[in-house]
């Protein structure tokens, strides 16, 4: 921790525990400790720590050839775009690689510069990442104030409030931003037909529907992405997290008449889909597909927001497949978490009484129980404190 202090900026705290390895759904710190994982890398390790497929997609790929930029084409990059444009379900869709999911929405921003005009809708407490572009998408004032001025035209409305978000879209809208599930935010579901509300007031006033599935998308709902279940169709999707298993990896995905609007020339990155992130990408559709991860997220998710439910001191469990969300009784979720990394296992406090699960999307039954019996003991001791 010393060490940390000496050499990286504060801009993270300093942390408690330092990993070393992982294997599945556990890791181990360089005490030789071993935690089950139930924050997975911020739902990024779709299928756990060190999953054969991808270490051997990576591992190969890196060997063979590891970066070419983008004034070059490679067999990954063709072959994840073919398959997001084939989970997306529409042939119309084209897709963008970048490297993370601020990045991914930085793209959407300027994709929408691209109607000509700029003004945008957004909502209050969710988030889009941390780059000045992303961060005026974002709608946490905490995380905003410090760096004000921000881009200008953004306009945060309530999440899940239809009528506000009709209001506050216009002819002069741009693009309306929305995660189908708010993650960092603590696991905020919206009503059941906003989704379509937005869809019918973006096509009423030409504002492109651009949906942030960086952390509810590759399966972490129990689907591709976090909005199927609405029926729509977005115009723009963002996707990183989960993507690259572990690597960096982000996307836009622009459909129908959104996917026309970049012309050669007007974005890029040096980095972006690279073959190596691009191989992981492969290897966790693959994999997801091959192993009916699906139908584990639901299987495992369902579990888990009805036995969670039953623990005394929580009064509300949320969420989708394998990305749920708590609140608790009393304001201890900070002394939950250090008492679950205690009694081993890492979770992630959002709030004073919030608590965030976003574990690997192939975690067993057995690992999901004993993960219950850890939170139990967890929340039980730091009551009785
Ligand atoms: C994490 C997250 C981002 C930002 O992704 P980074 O890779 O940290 O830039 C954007 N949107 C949502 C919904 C996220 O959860």
């Amino acid at each position: 921790m010393k060490r940390w202090q000496k050499a990286l900026l504060n801009n993270y705290g300093t942390p408690s525990i330092e990993l070393v390895s992982g294997k599945g759904s556990f890791v181990t710190d360089i005490d030789g400790k071993s935690y089950l994982d139930f924050l997975a890398g911020i739902a990024t390790n779709v299928l756990g720590h060190a999953h054969p497929a991808v270490v051997k997609a990576v591992t190969k790929q890196v060997a063979t050839l590891g970066h070419v930029s983008n004034f070059y084409a490679h067999p990954n990059g063709l072959e994840l775009a073919e398959k997001l444009q084939k989970i997306t379900g529409d042939k119309s869709a084209r897709i963008f690689f970048c490297n993370s999911g601020a990045e991914a929405n930085e793209a959407a921003l300027k994709l929408s510069r691209k109607t000509g005009k700029y003004k945008i809708v957004a909502t209050q407490e969710a988030f889009h990442g941390r780059t000045m572009g992303a961060l005026s998408l974002t709608g946490q004032p905490s995380k905003r104030n410090p760096f004000k001025p921000l881009l200008k035209g953004v306009k945060h409305v309530p999440f899940g409030d239809s009528l506000a978000m009709k209001r506050a879209i216009s002819k002069k809208t741009a693009m309306v931003i929305v995660e189908p599930i708010m993650g960092e935010a603590g696991v905020i579901v919206p009503p059941a037909d906003y989704l379509k509300n937005l869809r019918e007031y973006c096509d009423r006033s030409g504002a492109l529907l651009v949906i942030d599935c960086v952390q509810t998308g590759m399966g972490r709902t129990g689907d591709w992405f976090g909005y199927e279940y609405s029926g729509i169709k977005p115009d723009v999707i963002t996707l990183a997290k989960g993507l690259g298993g572990g690597l960096p990896l982000g996307a836009m995905i622009a459909i129908g008449s959104a996917a026309q609007l970049f012309e050669a020339g007007d974005h890029g990155t040096t980095f972006g889909g690279n073959p190596i992130a691009t191989a992981a990408g492969l290897a966790v559709i693959s994999t997801i597909e091959k192993e009916k991860i699906l139908d584990n997220v639901d299987a495992v998710g369902e579990y888990l927001l009805t036995e969670l439910a039953l623990i005394p001191g929580v009064i509300e469990v949320r969420g989708a497949g394998l990305l749920i969300g708590l609140t608790l009784e009393k304001p201890v979720a900070k002394a939950v978490l250090k008492k679950c990394q205690e009694l081993g296992s890492l979770i992630n406090a959002p709030g004073e009484s919030v608590i965030r699960l976003a574990p690997a999307l192939n975690l067993s039954m057995k690992n999901a129980e004993k993960f219950v019996k850890i939170f139990t003991q967890a929340l039980q001791e730091v009551s009785h404190v």
